[in-house]
């Protein structure tokens, strides 16, 4: 007999929140979103929703932002790419040739196959070449990057102040 699932409000607002959802959002994402609803809900909340949902089947956890968990409701066959710069998740819908795989390594079963592709998005590329006199400046907060000639005080993603600190070019 299969246990019967509580369906809380939190749980199938998260449930709601991640149909259809591309972002692939981590758990503080989703509780960014759902926090206004649902005072009583924390991190952990979302947490234990997550891997709840985990568990039965219904999302899946991506392994590609070393800084956050991510999540992804799209349980079709797909890889993604992280773009370095804004951190932003993008589904490649292609399918790995199983079968040259095989003859690589013959004598395993192979189970499950993951890509991980690093790449710098359209709009990323765009900001790359920077107006002169313009700096890029990332939210410690969310991540987000944005350009501006001087600091700004609140980042434009997450509304949050304070926490916005120029990117230094790496090379
Ligand atoms: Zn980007
Ligand atoms: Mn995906």
């Amino acid at each position: 007999m299969k246990p019967k699932i509580k369906w809380t409000p939190q749980r199938l607002a998260i449930l709601k929140y991640l149909d259809g959802n591309k972002e692939h959002p981590s758990a503080e994402d989703i509780y960014e979103a759902l926090s206004k609803d649902f005072p009583t809900m924390s991190v952990a909340t979302v947490y234990n929703v997550l891997e709840f949902l985990k568990r039965t089947g219904r999302v899946k956890e991506i392994y590609i932002d070393p800084q956050k968990r991510r999540f992804d409701p799209d349980l079709s066959a797909h890889y993604h790419a992280i773009c370095i710069k804004c951190q932003k998740i993008f589904d490649i819908q292609a399918k790995i040739n199983i079968d040259n795989l095989k003859s690589l390594v013959p004598e395993f079963q192979i189970l499950d196959t993951q890509l991980k592709v690093y790449v710098i998005c359209p709009s990323c590329q765009k900001k790359a070449s920077l107006t002169p006199g313009y700096k890029e400046y990332k939210c410690a907060k969310c991540g987000s990057i944005r350009t501006a000639k001087h600091k700004p005080q609140k980042c434009s993603s997450c509304g949050i102040r304070g926490f916005l600190v120029e990117v230094h070019p790496t090379n």
